[in-house]
């Protein structure tokens, strides 16, 4: 498995809504790097534009949204061998989401998991006809050959009896069942990125727990790169090699699963790592002990607002009042592949200047 092959890099993304209402800045400004081979798990709250940031990589953004500006380059492999690969840089930002190349990448090399599988296929047709339906869109082969890779696949995500299955319609599966079969269809051009949104979210723990198990393995067997959009930290811990915390279209924090857990550094993802619940508080809530789940004060500010300065300075424990809410913090690098957004961490910015000042 290759460990620092860049497979795609987000820069200065910026993808707005523009409504009646006002201007939703979706995402305002992200930098990501997704390496092959790896997982990258993309965490915050509802509305933080994790989700947009995917189908922005897609070129999927709904109307009225749009790509504003900012670059998303693809690396597509146009020889490997085991060791170098070589590439083409594509800049998706650049292609009409509806062009020829556009679709040769998506649902082929770049493939999606939706969190509810339901809306990610059709009622009215089998899983079978679905998943033949993107091979043969992407790959010159027969219907007989189609039909083969599809059964192939479902077997491959675990279904039992998948020549069955193949044939049958998506209502007839349970959700796990379902949700394997949209990994299935996802998997089933042999993606080198998948993008996995909130895949386990509607499931319950035992069905989470074997899909999480199922990815990673299809992971190693395909060497593909995953990019894991959650809102839960335990499901991050599991499944991440890097992780990436948004706020309003930002991201706020970036750096491996590790030291995000150890040494979280921004306010907000200290606050997230808080909130979840320890055993020792449910041991004493079984106890009849009365103990308050940590909670994150305050709401997400309004779509519409532009905050100046930091946007969670309104929620903010550790707010500077004249700093917070008046300057935008940028991105400090405090530890080599740590990276923050936060004026606590300004004294390592200016250190890093005066270094590199003082080299000649
Ligand atoms: Fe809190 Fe200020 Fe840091 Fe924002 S910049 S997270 S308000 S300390």
């Amino acid at each position: 498995m290759s460990t620092d092959t860049v497979l795609a890099e987000i820069k200065n993304l910026r993808t707005y809504f523009y409504l009646a209402e006002g201007v939703v800045r979706a995402v305002d400004g992200v930098d990501l790097v997704i390496k092959s081979g790896r997982t990258l798990g993309v965490v915050g709250e509802s509305g933080c534009g994790k989700s947009i940031t995917a189908l922005s990589l897609m070129q999927l953004v709904p109307s009225p949204g749009r790509i504003e500006g900012g670059e998303i380059t693809y690396y597509r492999t146009i020889h490997k061998t085991a060791s170098s690969t070589t590439a083409d840089a594509i800049n998706i930002t650049r292609l009409k989401p509806d062009s020829r190349e556009m679709r040769s990448i998506r649902g082929n090399q770049i493939s999606m998991v939706f969190q509810e599988p339901m809306a990610a296929m059709l009622p009215v047709r089998t899983v079978g006809a679905q998943i033949m339906e993107a091979i043969m869109l992407h790959q010159q082969v027969s219907k007989e050959e189609a039909r083969k890779r599809a059964i192939e696949i479902l077997s491959r995500v675990k279904l039992p009896n998948a020549d069955r299955i193949v044939d049958t319609y998506p209502f007839q599966l349970s959700g796990g069942m379902r949700q394997r079969a949209v990994i299935a269809m996802a998997l089933s051009c042999n993606p080198n990125l998948l993008i996995a949104d909130e895949p386990t979210t509607a499931l319950d723990v035992t069905t989470e727990a074997q899909i999480l198990d199922l990815m990673r393995e299809l992971q190693r067997e395909f060497d593909m790169a995953i990019m894991y959009i959650t809102h839960n930290l335990g499901v991050i811990a599991e499944m991440a090699d890097e992780v990436a915390v948004m706020y309003m279209g930002k991201v706020v924090e970036q750096t491996d699963v590790t030291s995000i857990f150890r040494k979280p550094l921004h306010p907000y993802t200290q606050a997230l790592l808080r909130s979840i619940p320890q055993l020792d508080d449910v041991m004493a809530r079984a106890a009849g002990q009365k103990k308050r789940l940590e909670t994150i004060k305050g709401m997400v500010p309004d779509p519409y607002s532009v905050l100046k300065g930091c946007s969670f300075h309104p929620r903010c424990p550790q707010y500077i009042e004249g700093v917070c809410n008046q300057i935008t913090p940028e991105v400090i690098e405090v530890d080599p592949n740590h990276i923050v957004r936060c004026h606590l961490y300004a004294s390592h910015a200016a250190q890093a200047q005066t270094n590199k000042d003082a080299t000649p």
